[in-house]
């Protein structure tokens, strides 16, 4: 029994010192996600934003200032989508190492495909809360896995002692994922070119990534609510092209889209843009899983094509 613990002792002596995991807070859940899937028990991870949330309008909550305080890493969408909320949280943590183009601060839409750039000059005195593109871009699994390999090699550099971890949970990550698209392809190739309506624009990325049009939008601009005429316009233009879907994101109102589904007949889908938008979407594979199923149990109730 003595010489077992002994023994015991000198395989822990022997084992290399811990070393503390990178820790670091995301902006939403979504970003979370990917750093734990690169990251393994090698990060700390944290979301300021919840999935339930709209992501442009997020309560800006004092206790995210000391978290941010303790952050070796900050990783944000970026696109000026947190820009109502997270500046102030960014600087009041007064942590250099998070602050914007410091080393911990990550803006993953840099290697992301972005849509939707506005040609022209575009302020946000227009209302419109997309001026740099569309911040929704994490709704494409190839996104997805761009992220991952930007949060992946960021890890890298900060703790390059663990690189050869991260990089094998990427790899990891990006197999899974590729898996993942077969099926999604699968399920979606019956309905390429399917007409719907979304109320925001969060879906442009998901959109292009799986075939469908989208014709139109509940809000005149992004970030703008719903106005009569406008309503009345995308009634019009639903009933002459026969749109029978309306995907509409958790957190807005559901009296104009469920008026506008009496007046077309179509089907107001309430489709979580975001992990953790639904306690079973748990992380960035299932949010599609979730979001496809409800839209094509959606699209065959409503016989659309
Ligand atoms: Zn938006």
């Amino acid at each position: 029994m003595r010489l077992l613990s002994i023994a015991a002792l000198a395989v822990l002596a022997a084992a290399p010192p811990a070393r503390a995991a990178v820790n670091v807070m995301t902006a939403t859940e979504d970003l979370a996600d990917l750093t734990r899937q690169v990251g393994g028990d090698r990060v700390k991870v944290e979301s300021i934003a919840r999935g339930y949330q709209d992501p442009h309008f997020v309560e800006a909550k004092p206790s995210f200032i000391l978290k941010l305080a303790k952050a070796d890493l900050l990783v944000v969408i970026g696109r000026e989508l947190e820009i109502g909320w997270l500046p102030p949280l960014i600087q009041q943590s007064r942590n250099a190492k998070i602050q914007v183009g410091a080393d911990g601060y990550l803006d993953a839409s840099l290697t992301a495909k972005i849509l939707e750039i506005p040609t022209g000059q575009i302020t946000r005195a227009m209302g419109d809360v997309h001026p740099q593109g569309n911040p929704h871009y994490w709704l494409d699994p190839g996104n997805g896995r761009r992220i991952a390999k930007a949060i992946a090699d960021k890890l890298s550099r900060m703790a390059p002692a663990d690189a050869a971890t991260f990089a094998s949970r990427y790899a990891d990550f990006d197999r899974r994922l590729a898996e993942a698209e077969k099926r999604w392809d699968a399920t979606m190739t019956p309905y390429k070119g399917l007409k719907v309506v979304t109320y925001h624009r969060s879906w442009a990325n998901f959109v292009d990534r799986f075939g469908l049009d989208v014709i139109g939008y509940v809000e005149p601009r992004p970030g703008i609510p719903p106005s009569p005429g406008h309503t009345i316009d995308l009634i019009g233009e639903m009933k002459r092209q026969n749109v029978k879907i309306l995907i509409v994101e958790p957190y807005f109102d559901l009296k104009t889209p469920q008026s506008i589904g009496r007046e077309t007949g179509a089907k107001v889908v309430v489709m979580p843009p975001s992990v953790g938008g639904e306690k079973e979407i748990t992380d960035y594979i299932s949010l599609f899983d979730y979001d496809l199923n409800l839209l094509v149990a959606a699209i065959k109730e409503t016989g659309a094509k």
